[in-house]
């Protein structure tokens, strides 16, 4: 009777340890080779998937969504779906991922804008008949995304942004003085649709592969969005995006890249959140490969070393507490660092 008691204590002490804390605000961070794919769930177990990788013969981005999805977070079901916007790294992986896995609301910018064909039509093609009138949503700024126990306001769709400031946010004159645009950008990127999460203290925002003058709306002459804890670089690090004064004034604490081996993670935008005052941490899902050194972050901060075709695909999570304690984890080698929300 003994033995068998000692050989099943460690089953049932890992099958303990293998259910989803509870009462966290959990956000995976899912590699999809330079493309997009956010996970969130919340405390109660609801779920808010954003962005879904690219469209691939194999289902890799669809394939590692789920497995993250329903291993790492137990998750049967993908309450709501948030579409940033129409290009294929970012909505590409939806069709194949929702036969795999149930998916609640569809949400997203609007129509498509672009009117080029290729991969990107038959994917807002595929997208139509996924999310039927009834199951789609388009959102506007100043909407909430209805997740119990956080608050989630979109705060850019469709190239607009929200018109009042929130979140303490208010004056930029100092960074706005000098601020820089660049070419106006007619593209899916700019109707991005983004959002602000707060969770108590805790404050994160994803704004997708929204655009430097979008960016600047958001900044200029007014921070509209007010300080926030946890950034996930907007548009894989890119330089079409990152302008300072928007990123200087919401003073990102810690910052995620969703950057691929060869796309995204710029040096320039690099330096840039480097240089936020009070930024204390940078990660990053790929290293960039044609960066130097200097403009990659630590090695145990970054979740996968290798060119794409040896990727092993790793995530990284960031785990929220109510007390505003938040710890980032590399699913590569278990490193870890908890941070505070400011
Ligand atoms: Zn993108
Ligand atoms: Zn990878």
């Amino acid at each position: 009777m003994r033995r068998i008691l000692l050989f099943w204590l460690p089953l049932m002490v890992g099958a303990v340890l293998l259910r989803a804390a509870p009462n966290t605000l959990d956000i995976y961070y899912i590699d999809v080779e330079g493309g997009a794919a956010t996970l969130i769930v919340t405390p109660a177990g609801e779920s808010l998937l954003v962005d879904f990788g690219w469209r691939r013969a194999d289902n890799r981005d669809a394939k590692r969504i789920y497995e993250v999805a329903t291993r790492q977070a137990g998750l049967k079901k993908i309450d709501y779906a948030l579409t940033t916007h129409f290009h294929m790294d970012h909505v590409g992986g939806l069709p194949a991922l929702a036969k795999m896995i149930p998916i609640g609301k569809f949400l997203d910018h609007g129509d498509r804008v672009e009117a080029g064909g290729g991969a990107d039509a038959e994917n807002w093609a595929a997208y139509q008949k996924l999310a039927t009138p009834g199951e789609r949503v388009s959102l506007k700024p100043g909407d909430r995304i209805p997740l119990k126990g956080v608050d989630v306001v979109v705060v850019a769709s469709d190239g607009e942004v929200i018109p009042t400031p929130i979140n303490g946010g208010g004056p930029n004159e100092a960074l706005c003085k000098d601020a820089k645009l660049k070419e106006a950008d007619p593209t899916e990127n700019a109707r991005s649709a983004g959002f602000l999460l707060s969770f108590g203290t805790f404050q994160f925002l994803d704004l997708g592969d929204l655009t430097w003058n979008k960016e600047n709306e958001l900044a200029c002459p007014q921070n509209r969005l007010g300080k926030i804890d946890l950034l996930q670089v907007t548009h894989h690090g890119m330089d079409m995006s990152g302008a300072p004064q928007h990123i200087w004034a919401i003073r990102p604490q810690v910052a995620i890249f969703n950057n691929g081996p060869l796309k995204g993670g710029t040096s320039v935008v690099y330096d840039t959140v480097k240089k936020s005052p009070g930024i204390e941490a940078i990660w990053q899902v790929h290293r960039a490969l044609q960066a130097d050194q200097a403009h990659n972050t630590a090695e145990p901060m970054t979740a996968n070393l290798e060119p794409e075709a040896q990727c092993r695909g790793h995530w990284l999570k960031v785990s929220v507490e109510s007390d505003g304690k938040y710890t980032v984890t590399n699913s590569r080698n278990g490193f870890s660092k908890t941070y505070t929300a400011r």
